[in-house]
């Protein structure tokens, strides 16, 4: 509660966090007396500099939580001086630096805050003042260490939240995290309406060979390309287009039985190669080509998203095994070159 106010205070004081003051002044007596009344009220540890160069060694090595900082300082380096390489040795922190003087002149203030200062007092300090001065300041303190710890618990939320997204970052198709909740879906609805369902594995061909001749920014440029036209050709509203992994894709296509699934292949086949996708180190001739596995059914009780996975999966082997540029049904053990010349 804060006390004025009688509200619940959004950032309530850690006082039971410790709380370093350095101050820097080099009249014994004034020094003293200032560290006596820091501790007083509250200060846990006070550190004492009597020189400019003492005075950022010590806040380099210790890094106290409120500097009070003298003006005339012996030497050749004043307090500015020192309020200046404190800033530069904490770039991106935030030390609150209180100008202490014995000179009440507007212009001192303006160059101690110039300088990078936060606030300014003269000497003689009253005690009253200083422990109002260092409560707000703990009170900052405070509030920015907050503000960091809610940064970090933002970016780790961030992260999570990434996570459970569902969009491949680079192609902007559904991820594997969505292919296997939708395949899983899927497959109970098409179980319960009698349904086939149709899961095509796709993998580009000698796609290690593209990235080697042409690099793997280029190889990206390529995935995004292709996830275009797998886009575009699954036209019904259930149809998914999702990146499995790598350089292969899996294509979720309800109400597809086998001979639409391969018509569907043969038509993907087409569009991709209308693309002409330049593809200089494969074997199989000069543009980018795609093999795929095919596996269709009506679920049943013993279907499974790991059953059908592996039944597309053979059959993609197939597909490479029989020469690429091709998809192979599982069910009818056929490809689509073979089904053409039937
Ligand atoms: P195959 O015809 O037998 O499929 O040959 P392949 O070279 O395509 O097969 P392999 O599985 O040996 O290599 C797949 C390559 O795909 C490996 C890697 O260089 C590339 N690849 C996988 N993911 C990415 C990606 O995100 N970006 C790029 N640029 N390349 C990728
Ligand atoms: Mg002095
Ligand atoms: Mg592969
Ligand atoms: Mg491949």
């Amino acid at each position: 509660m804060s006390p004025a106010t009688g509200t619940p205070d959004a950032f309530p004081a850690r006082l039971h966090e410790p709380f370093c003051v350095l101050v820097v002044e080099d009249q014994a007596s004034i020094r003293a007396l200032l560290a006596d009344e820091l501790r007083q009220v509250g200060a846990s540890e006070v550190l004492e500099a009597t020189s400019a160069d003492a005075a950022l060694q010590l806040f380099k090595l210790r890094r106290p939580d409120l500097v009070l900082l003298d003006i005339r300082l012996p030497g050749g380096n004043d307090g500015y001086w020192v309020a200046q390489r404190m800033r530069e040795a904490e770039p991106g922190g935030w030390t609150p630096i209180i100008f202490l003087s014995g000179l009440d002149g507007d212009l001192d203030v303006w160059r101690g805050i110039e300088a990078g200062g936060d606030d300014y007092l003269v000497k003689p300090v009253k005690p009253i003042v200083l422990a109002a001065k260092l409560r707000a300041m703990r009170r900052l303190r405070d509030m920015r260490r907050r503000l960091v710890e809610l940064t970090e618990e933002l970016h780790l939320a961030n992260q999570r939240l990434n996570e459970m997204v569902e969009v491949d970052a680079l192609t902007g198709l559904v991820n594997r995290r969505g292919f296997d909740r939708i395949l899983h879906s899927e497959i109970l609805a098409a179980r319960r309406d009698g349904t086939p369902l149709t899961l095509m594995l796709c993998d580009l061909d000698h796609f290690k060979r593209y990235n080697d001749s042409l690099g793997h920014v280029q190889g990206d440029t390529c995935l995004k390309e292709v996830s275009r036209v797998l886009r575009e050709v699954c036209v019904r509203p259930r149809d998914v287009a999702s990146r499995y992994g790598g350089e292969e894709f899996a294509l979720i296509l309800p109400g597809t039985p086998r001979s639409g699934a391969m018509t569907f292949a043969r038509a993907l086949g087409k569009v991709l190669q209308s693309r002409a996708i330049p593809h200089p180190g494969s074997p199989e001739g000069s543009v980018l080509t795609i093999s795929g596995g095919i596996t269709t059914c009506v679920p049943d009780d013993s279907t499974s998203a790991e059953t059908m996975v592996m039944r597309a999966d053979q059959a993609l082997y197939a597909a490479k095994a029989q020469g690429r540029n091709r998809f192979f049904s599982f069910e009818m053990q056929m490809d689509t070159i073979e089904q053409r010349n039937l």
